[in-house]
């Protein structure tokens, strides 16, 4: 291996990100070291200095392209919003000439291949044939519940697992925040339109105090304009038909069930500890409750699981017709214990995983769903991006307002990052609550300060 060197774009993470697309870490320096002998030398200095950054972008996608044989699928993309930048390309109105130069900028100017342009234009249509812009004075509401009953491999979203007696103090801390904010919300004259109940796992809590949260939530949240409920019961073995009747007494209207994988083995193999048939017994009782809307959310990339593992996966949780599949990409983040084991586990699986996501657009397309949503993270195999599907328009709202970034989102809990919507500036301020369950309880005034300055004052 030769190594690459790049000069003129040191401490550029947006370049750095993208030349990542192309060359594992190991493979190239941007530090301005000599290199290795005989190593590629790549000089952006003078593209760089003409100060466009989607020039320099091309500038590395065309020599890389063409050194590695590479080309991949999101062009010079490295944001999380596909959809949200599409939106801004087609402009306000939208029409069809409108549509048609967003697409064509897609591909000549950021790249971005036939397949995953059309994908986005797909996603661009169905929302605004979907969805209105947020009411003005709407918010949405983000509750997050930071425990699961064991820790999957690929976790990097605040999971405890504790024993059951240190949830008291945590449930304790977020009634009162719940409390301020619904107060917060009264006296600004906002409400909120969507709220979702995350985590984490909100099921790995017993029935009673599942039943007092989603009450409390409901009592303090759910007015006349509420359009959606949704309660993430993410890991099967946590569901119960009393807990589904629980949240459907308050008003849920779209519960995850996420299987991830209906392979045991795969189960096993990244920590999940339940079954396929756990996954089974949980959408059925759903379905038993009535619960009206049901997401089921699977992985592309997991070890150990070829395209036609991933294939059979799906059509397993097809069998219960859920009005939403979200399949995501794996990411490999720094806090998942995976990429400790593996650094380079991305780069390896990048072709397996474009081709389950490809199995899965067709699937889906057959079984009549349509893509909705669509985003992108850091550190996915392949650089893939996750993407939600509904079938018969019920869409997740919560889902899409996230994405757009033109709401208000009220975020409680450990780890919740609340964005404050600036509609003169179309942009967003934030206000982080602490990750830590027992910091946040132990701090919460602080954090209630925070965001009263951020979204009360
Ligand atoms: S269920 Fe989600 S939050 Fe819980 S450990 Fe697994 S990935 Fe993390």
């Amino acid at each position: 291996m030769r190594g690459f060197v790049f000069d003129g774009l040191q401490g550029n993470n947006e370049y750095i990100e993208l030349i990542k697309l192309f060359l594992r870490p190991s493979e190239f320096s941007t530090d301005g070291a000599a290199g290795a002998e005989g190593a590629h030398r790549i000089d952006a200095t003078d593209a760089a200095a003409a100060g466009d950054k989607n020039a320099v972008k091309r500038f590395l996608y065309d020599r890389l392209a063409a050194l590695t044989g590479r080309s991949p699928a999101w062009g010079i993309l490295t944001g999380i919003r596909p959809v949200k930048l599409f939106g801004e390309l087609a402009g306000e109105a939208g029409s069809d000439e409108d549509v048609a130069r967003a697409r064509r900028r897609f591909r000549d100017e950021y790249y971005v291949s036939e397949a995953k342009t059309e994908l986005t234009a797909r996603v661009h249509a169905l929302q605004r044939a979907l969805t209105a812009p947020p009411e003005t004075g709407s918010v949405g509401i983000y509750i997050g519940i930071p425990f699961c009953p064991t820790r999957c491999e690929y976790c990097s979203f605040p999971s405890n697992q504790v024993p059951y007696a240190r949830v008291a103090g945590y449930l304790a801390a977020l009634y009162r925040e719940m409390d301020f904010v619904a107060e917060g919300l009264a006296r600004k004259g906002l409400f909120a339109e969507s709220l979702y109940i995350g985590g984490g796992t909100p099921t790995a809590l017993n029935e009673a105090d599942l039943d007092e949260l989603l009450g409390r939530a409901r009592r303090r949240f759910a007015g006349a304009k509420l359009a959606e409920f949704t309660v993430e019961a993410g890991r099967p073995d946590t569901i119960t038909a009393e807990k589904l009747r629980v949240m459907r007494r308050h008003g849920a209207d779209r519960v995850s069930i996420n299987p991830q994988s209906m392979n045991d083995e795969t189960l096993a193999r990244i920590g999940r500890d339940h079954t396929a048939e756990d996954v089974r017994r949980a959408f059925r009782l759903a379905r038993e409750a009535g619960v009206p809307r049901v997401n089921a959310d699977l992985i592309a990339g997991l070890p150990g699981e070829d395209a036609a593992d991933f294939e059979r996966s799906l059509r397993a949780v097809l069998e219960f017709a859920p009005e939403n599949v979200t399949i995501h990409a794996l990411a490999v983040k720094r806090a998942a214990r995976f990429k400790e084991r593996d650094a380079e586990y991305g780069y390896a699986r990048a072709e397996t995983a474009a081709e389950m996501l490809r199995l899965a657009a067709a699937a889906l397309a057959e079984a009549a769903y349509a893509p909705y949503y669509l985003y992108r993270q850091k550190q996915t195999v392949g650089n893939l991006e996750n993407a939600g599907y509904a079938r018969d328009g019920k869409l997740g709202l919560y889902n899409v307002r996230i994405m757009e970034e033109r709401q208000t989102i009220v975020a409680l809990g450990a780890g919740a990052s609340s964005k404050l919507y600036v509609p003169s500036e179309n942009r967003l301020t934030r206000a982080f609550n602490a990750s830590n369950y027992e910091i946040y309880a132990e701090r919460l005034d602080e954090m209630l300060e925070r965001k009263r300055r951020l979204l009360f004052e």
